[in-house]
């Protein structure tokens, strides 16, 4: 997933950070354990992105699985699925 949309609140950006990126940054530029644990969020050096958006599962009084859905973290709004 590369493209994360917007937030149907306020239009902010969901995109985050790239994946490959992330873990080159955390793995001190070290290439090849960047892309490793990069594929296993199913990105590659060049595609696949974080999302900023909050994805919230939760459950009611008696355990119920409530439907989830996903929170804005700028604005706090809620929202079933991205705008894109
Ligand atoms: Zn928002």
């Amino acid at each position: 997933m590369d493209d994360h949309g917007t937030c149907p609140h306020c239009s902010a950006d969901m995109n985050g950070e790239g994946v490959y990126e992330h873990f080159l940054k955390e793995y001190g530029g070290d290439h090849e354990k960047a892309l490793e644990t990069a594929s296993m969020y199913g990105a590659g050096e060049t595609n696949g992105r974080f999302g900023r958006e909050i994805y919230v599962k939760s459950y009611d009084k008696s355990y119920n699985k409530l439907k989830p859905y996903f929170q804005c973290p700028d604005c706090g709004g809620k929202f079933d699925s991205l705008n894109r």
